[in-house]
């Protein structure tokens, strides 16, 4: 999952306190999970910031509302024409929620509420750690299903390095060295001697630095144009 974490309200007050009328929407998945922005935290981010704007004397409503998510059309399509009745939607999805929904509200800007952190899982409750770096690419059938990409603080492929100590990465005890997990859990799936294969040198092209990636599923785009060619402009079926 995405994880994230709620700006401060500082923060929030300073971006929303030259609107009038202001819509905190939340997304019930992800963010929710995390405790950052799902519909019980905007509804709280929304009673601080009429608390806020109570105090300082300035005439702004604040409403709340949440959907499913942000980031699929068929969830906040059906909530748009509400959308369009706010000034400032301060959106507490994710950054690719943000994103998404500026793309859609036309002269409303859409500002976050939430940082987005990492792809991450949930440790133990409260605690949300990165697993993934998202690089495209993945090997994690060569290092043991452990992401030295994510794991490792310099993104090492051919670890440990110098620093490591008893199982530690040398950026701080508390953190776990990723090569070590790796070696350690190869050993146990018997599989240690992989490490010692020449692999190729790794292709980054897949990673983050060539501007927007897509992924595609050529069987659900077939389907929809087919779909679309057998329906007239009334949408009825041809
Ligand atoms: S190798 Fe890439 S895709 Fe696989 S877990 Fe690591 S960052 Fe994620
Ligand atoms: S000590 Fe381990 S985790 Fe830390 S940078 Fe070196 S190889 Fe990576």
């Amino acid at each position: 999952m995405i994880v994230g974490s709620q700006k401060s309200i500082d923060e929030i007050w300073d971006m929303i306190k030259g609107f009038k009328k202001v819509l905190v929407f939340g997304c019930n998945t992800c963010v929710a999970i995390c405790h950052a922005g799902g519909e019980k935290e905007a509804e709280t981010i929304a009673t601080l910031l009429r608390m806020r704007a109570a105090q300082e004397g300035k005439d702004i409503a604040v409403d709340f509302s949440s959907v499913m998510r942000h980031c699929e059309p068929e969830y906040f399509e059906p909530v748009m024409e509400d959308l369009k009745k706010y000034d400032l939607i301060l959106s507490t999805a994710c950054g690719v929620g943000v994103n998404f929904l500026s793309d859609r509200t036309g002269t409303i800007p859409v500002y976050p509420g939430v940082n987005t952190s990492f792809y991450g899982a949930v440790e133990s409750p409260g605690n949300f750690v990165e697993l993934c770096a998202g690089c495209g690419n993945c090997i994690l059938h060569l290092t043991g299903g452990i992401c030295p990409i994510a794991r490792c603080s310099k993104t090492l492929m051919n670890g440990p390095c110098g620093g490591t100590n008893k199982g530690k990465c040398e950026i701080s005890k508390d953190v776990d060295c990723a090569w070590y997990l790796i070696v350690e859990r190869m050993k146990k799936l018997g599989t240690l001697e992989k490490l010692a294969e020449i692999q190729p040198a790794r292709n980054w092209s897949t990673s983050r630095d060539g501007g927007p990636r897509r992924v595609s599923l050529e069987h659900i785009r077939a389907y929809e144009e087919k779909e679309a060619a057998n329906t007239d402009s009334a949408g009825g079926k041809k």
